[in-house]
């Protein structure tokens, strides 16, 4: 059902929140714009300015590992200054009053933690860009180290001292999914009774399955996103607003 406008939209959303007893979020790229980070696919969204880097490219060639780290230097001045949005607080405030015991991200930025969420109680479905792990014996590296060897190898990635490549501790496209991760993220969809996908355009697979899932699983979903997604017929509420604006109303003090 769609909210004919933002006030109903948010009174029923009150009532879902109240009713619900264990509220787990599901958030996407569209939570964190108006925290000055791009998502893929709005106007001037990543995908419109960089080349994406398939996994297989980025191990076999240093050319695209060189690519892979300009890129993310360059996108350093958003995510170095992002502080959590509406929305992240919002969320953080359900979980400090002990109704959502958890929350599911496909989002890399580090903001659900910066917002008081426990970093244990962050199940991160696509990593987090904010450290970098060695890919062969998983030894972490900082960002600053990284740039401070790339710049001193003139633009070239480093490499570990294991002889393995460095990368963001993402997942990216053709990487395998985190396994741990994506067990935690289904067992809190089929044992929550509300579930909030928030800022996500669903198409990016398999995380989109949790919405798909939570549903099947009998639990009530509503999606908050200002613009359509294929998944609005099966929702219970959408929300197609601004996210700052439809949770802004739940941030406790
Ligand atoms: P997406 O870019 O595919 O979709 C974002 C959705 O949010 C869009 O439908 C857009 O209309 C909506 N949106 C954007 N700003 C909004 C706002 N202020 N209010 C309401 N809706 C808004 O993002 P996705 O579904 O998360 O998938 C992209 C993948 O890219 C993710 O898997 C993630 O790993 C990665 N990513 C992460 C970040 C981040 O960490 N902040 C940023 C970009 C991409
Ligand atoms: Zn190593």
């Amino acid at each position: 059902m769609i909210a004919s406008d933002l006030p109903t939209a948010i009174e029923r959303l009150r009532q879902l929140i109240e009713n619900a007893s264990v509220i787990i979020p599901f958030t996407g790229a569209g939570i964190s714009t108006e925290c000055g980070i791009p998502d893929f696919r709005s106007p001037g969204g990543i995908w419109t300015k960089n080349k994406l880097i398939p996994f297989d490219t980025f191990v076999t060639s240093q050319e695209m590992r060189d690519e892979a780290w300009r890129q993310r230097f360059a996108m350093e001045q958003n995510f170095a200054k992002a502080k959590p949005g509406r929305g992240h607080r919002a969320l953080a405030s359900l979980y400090r009053a002990g109704k959502s015991p958890a929350l599911i991200t496909q989002n890399i930025d580090n903001l659900h933690q910066a917002s008081g969420i426990a970093a244990s109680d962050v199940v991160e479905l696509h990593g987090n860009t904010t450290y970098a792990l060695c890919l062969d014996c998983a030894k972490r590296y900082e960002l600053s180290w990284v740039k401070e060897k790339f710049d001193t190898l003139g633009e070239h990635a480093p490499d570990c001292g294991c002889g393995g490549h460095i990368k963001t501790a993402t997942v990216s496209f053709g990487q395998q999914m985190p396994l741990e991760a994506m067990q935690r993220a289904e067992e809190l969809t089929r044992n929550c009774d509300l579930f909030l996908a928030v800022g996500s355009s669903l198409v990016v697979w398999p995380a989109a399955g949790f919405p798909l899932m939570a549903k099947r699983s009998g639990v009530a979903l509503v999606i908050i996103n200002r613009e359509p997604t294929d998944f609005d017929e099966i929702a219970d509420l959408v929300v197609r607003s601004d996210i700052g604006d439809a949770l802004s109303p739940f941030i406790a003090n």
